[in-house]
């Protein structure tokens, strides 16, 4: 893995390419979904509330209004308002980059345990 050294992201402490990760999130403000196009769901605009304006997304770092990083589980299907990461819903028309986004992401975090995910995210 490169560079690893942890950086201060809006109060959070990240990996420092996680932030990479979080600013290429932003350019995909849609998803193809069962072969429409939906508005991703923002931090803050979610069914549930997860304190947006107070902290945070506790699982990718995003502050309220951003998007979050694509397998995010906190991120909200603009289709069911499941979570995108497990909802029934088919993201394969989804072509672009963040679909290969989502799929690196989730491996990366099946191969790793999460103690190392929560280091990553600067948890315990
Ligand atoms: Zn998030
Ligand atoms: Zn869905």
């Amino acid at each position: 893995m490169k560079n690893e050294e942890l950086v201060n992201y809006h109060g959070t402490q990240v990996v420092s390419w996680w932030v990479e990760k979080i600013e290429a999130a932003q350019k995909y403000p849609k998803y193809a979904i069962n072969g429409t196009e939906f508005e991703r769901v923002r931090y803050g605009s979610e069914s549930v509330s997860y304190g947006a304006e107070e902290r945070s997304c506790h699982d990718c770092a995003v502050v309220a209004g951003s998007y979050h990083v694509p397998s995010c589980d906190v991120e909200e299907c603009p289709n069911c308002h499941e979570q995108a990461i497990s909802c029934g819903c088919d993201y394969s028309a989804e072509t672009s980059e963040i679909q290969a986004e989502r799929l690196h992401v989730k491996k990366f975090r099946e191969r790793k345990p999460l103690s190392f995910w929560d280091k990553l995210m600067g948890k315990k």
